[in-house]
C-alpha cells in the first residue's frame, strides 16, 4: 500500500488521526490559492456531492456542510442548530463519545435528558421507546454508531426506527465509522451523520463534515441560533448561494482530502471495510496470542476498535510499553472507560493485517523487556 518515499510511516492504532498514504500528504503542497477563487469552490462543490455519496444518500435529499475543525464540532453543530425553541434532546448514552454531546447540551443549556446504559452493553430499545413516548417535546435524539471510546456498535437503524416513530430527528455520530463500516443514511434511518477528514476518509486533521436532510436543514433557519461560527443552516446556506465556506477554509487539508476521496473510491467500499475488518482480525489473533483480554464482548464490537483490559501484573505499565512501541514506529492508545483500565487498539488508517504483525512483534518485545509474564495474567 506504501509508496517508497522518505517519509517515515508511522502505524497509528490510535482511534484517529489515522496512518495516511504518501500521496494524501502530498496532496497539500500545492500552489499558493485564495479559496474564494471559482477553482476552489468548484472543487468544494464535488466533494461536498461525494462524501454524501459514501452514505448512498440521494443527492435530491441530503446534502452535506463541511467546516473548519475537529469532529467534536459536528456534534455541536448538530446538537446547537437542529433543537426547535421549546423541545428538548434526547442522548442515548453508553460511552465517552455521547456523554460529549450531553456536555454539550449543558453548555448551551439545553433542555435534554441523558439515557444512560452501561458501557459495556448495548442500549435498551424498550427504555429508549419509552422515554420517547413518555416525552413528547424530545425533537431531537442524538447517540454514537460506533462508541469510540469502547468499540461497541450500536443499533442505529434500530433507534433511528424509533426515533422517526416519534416524530424526531436522529442525528448519530458515526465519526468513527464513516468511510470504514457501510452506512447507509436512509435505510439505516439516520437523519445527520457526520465525520471528520483525519479518521475513515485517511485524510488530515482540521476539516469536518455534516452529511443530512437537506429539508430539515432549511427547516431550522427558524430554529433559535445559539453560535454565531457553528451553525448549520447558516454554514449550508452559505455555501448554497456563494460556493464557499463562511469563513476561512483549511486549504490544503482540503487538497488532502480531495486525494483521499479518490483513493477511497478506487479502493472501494466493500473493499476498504474488509481491509479494515482484516487489520480487527489480526489485532485480535495478536492480543489472544498474548492473553490480552477485551473489555467488551466480542459480538458488540464495531469491527475497528478494540478496548483491552489492563493486565493484573506488577510490572505492566501503559506508558513505558507505549513509548517502547512509540519509539518503533507503532502508536497505541489510552483506554476511555471510567469503571476499569484499558487501552485501544485501532484498525483505522491505511495499513493491513501485515502491520499488526510487525506490530505484536514489537509489543511482545516491549512486555518481554518490562519483564511483563507472557502470557498475560488476570487475577
Ligand atoms: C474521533 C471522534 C470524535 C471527534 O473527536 P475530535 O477529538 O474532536 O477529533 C467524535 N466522535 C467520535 C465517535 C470519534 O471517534
Amino acid at each position: 500500500m506504501q509508496e517508497n518515499s522518505k517519509i517515515r510511516r508511522n502505524i497509528l492504532l490510535n482511534p484517529g488521526p489515522a496512518t495516511t498514504t504518501d500521496t494524501v500528504k502530498l496532496a497539500q503542497v500545492v500552489p499558493d490559492i485564495c479559496p474564494r477563487e471559482r477553482e476552489f469552490a468548484s472543487m468544494m462543490k464535488k466533494m461536498r456531492e461525494d462524501l454524501v455519496r459514501i452514505v448512498h444518500g440521494d443527492l435530491n435529499k441530503y446534502t452535506s456542510v463541511l467546516f473548519c475543525g475537529s469532529g467534536t464540532l459536528n456534534i455541536d453543530v448538530c446538537i446547537n442548530s437542529l433543537l426547535p425553541e421549546e423541545k428538548k434532546v434526547l442522548i442515548i448514552n453508553n460511552g465517552a463519545y455521547s456523554a460529549r454531546a450531553a456536555e454539550i447540551c449543558e453548555y448551551y443549556h439545553l433542555p435534554y435528558i441523558d439515557l444512560q446504559f452501561p458501557a459495556d452493553q448495548l442500549p435498551d430499545l424498550k427504555t429508549v421507546e419509552r422515554t420517547l413516548r413518555e416525552n413528547p417535546d424530545i425533537a431531537l435524539v442524538h447517540t454514537t454508531h460506533n462508541e469510540t471510546g469502547t468499540g461497541i456498535l450500536n443499533p442505529i437503524r434500530e433507534i433511528g426506527g424509533l426515533v422517526h416513530k416519534y416524530g424526531a430527528v436522529f442525528t448519530v455520530d458515526t465519526t468513527s465509522t464513516y468511510a470504514m463500516r457501510p452506512i447507509d443514511i436512509e435505510k439505516d434511518n439516520i437523519d445527520f451523520c457526520m465525520a471528520s477528514a483525519q479518521k475513515g476518509l485517511m485524510a488530515m486533521t482540521g476539516l469536518s463534515f455534516i452529511i443530512g436532510n437537506t429539508e430539515i436543514i432549511r427547516k431550522s433557519a427558524a430554529y433559535p441560533k445559539r453560535s454565531y461560527y457553528c451553525n448549520l443552516y447558516l454554514q449550508y446556506d452559505f455555501f448554497e448561494t456563494t460556493g464557499e465556506m463562511h469563513f476561512t477554509p483549511p486549504v490544503q487539508t482540503i487538497y488532502a482530502a480531495r486525494q483521499a476521496l479518490d483513493e477511497y473510491f478506487a479502493e472501494g467500499e466493500e473493499a476498504k471495510w474488509q481491509r479494515h475488518l482484516s487489520v480487527f482480525e489480526a489485532i485480535h489473533e495478536g492480543l489472544e496470542r498474548l492473553g490480552f483480554r477485551d473489555a467488551i464482548r466480542r459480538e458488540l464490537q464495531a469491527g475497528l476498535v478494540v478496548s483491552v483490559k489492563y493486565p493484573d501484573d506488577e510490572n505492566w505499565d501503559f506508558e513505558k510499553i507505549h513509548d517502547y512501541c512509540y519509539e518503533r514506529g507503532f502508536t497505541i492508545y489510552p483506554g476511555k472507560m471510567s469503571a476499569q483500565n484499558t487501552f485501544r487498539l485501532c484498525a483505522l488508517g491505511a495499513i493491513t493485517a501485515d502491520d499488526i504483525k510487525a506490530f505484536f512483534v514489537v509489543l511482545e518485545e516491549a512486555l518481554r523487556k518490562h519483564h511483563v509474564r507472557i502470557p498475560v495474567q488476570y487475577l
